[in-house]
């Protein structure tokens, strides 16, 4: 809607974050997805074992490898990847669905993920990059999370590190200093994107019946 009684129909777009674990991307995307009716998650499939506190069909649908095979075999992902030893895909129903519905689809993908589906999509994409306040930071976020072994850490530092370096094949980065303005940046984003004329379907026959022109 832009205002008015004039309705404007949107084409939905895809919308991508990318980041290294610990820069807060599953708090930003959760906070997106709660305020925001208009845009739904892309659940991926993984082969990935379930972490506490994950469920089946809400964080990732958790297959075998046998089964991710033969999903990737039938043609039924978007993009799929082998991130630090697990597959990852994304189902391309889900995404079609709520595209087809003019709503917008948030994916919580890695690099991989999003330099594919860029390459087969285009337009519709709209990737942004997170990234922690500095290295120092990230370092205190990934210790915190679990009384891990340094051998560990450091091993997560580097898959930050290998995830980090493809910051800029993204159309926005965004510094997580603070989560709340990060989330009013990422909305802000999402918004404008929304208003790009060439999602407004059906804007140009609006305005032509506005301006009086047969
Ligand atoms: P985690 O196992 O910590 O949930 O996710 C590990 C990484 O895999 C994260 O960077 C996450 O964004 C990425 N990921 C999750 N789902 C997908 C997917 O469907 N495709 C790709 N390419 N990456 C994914």
């Amino acid at each position: 809607m832009i205002g008015g009684d004039l309705k404007v129909a949107r084409r939905g777009l895809m919308f991508i974050l990318s980041s290294p674990s610990g820069a807060g991307k599953t708090t930003l995307a959760d906070r997106i997805l709660t305020k925001d009716g208009e845009i739904v998650l892309s659940i991926s499939v993984t082969t990935r074992k379930r972490r506490p506190g994950e469920a089946h069909g809400k964080d990732y649908f958790f297959v075998s490898e046998d089964e991710f095979i033969r999903m990737r075999d039938n043609g039924e992902f978007l993009e799929w990847a082998n991130v630090f030893g697990h597959f990852y895909g994304t189902p391309t129903r889900l995404v079609q669905d709520t595209l087809s519905q003019g709503k917008d689809v948030l994916f919580d993908i890695d690099w991989q993920g999003a330099q594919q589906l860029d390459e087969a999509v285009g337009e519709d994409v709209v990737k942004v990059f997170i990234l922690p306040p500095s290295r120092e930071e990230l370092e205190r976020r990934l210790r915190k999370r679990a009384q891990d072994p340094e051998d560990v850490v450091q091993k997560r530092m580097m898959k930050a590190d290998a995830e980090i370096s493809h910051w800029a094949e993204y159309h926005y980065v965004i510094v997580n200093y603070d989560l709340d303005e990060s989330e009013k940046l990422l909305r802000s984003i999402l918004f404008a994107e929304r208003l790009k004329r060439r999602r407004q379907v059906g804007l140009a026959a609006i305005v032509k019946e506005m301006i009086g022109e047969d």
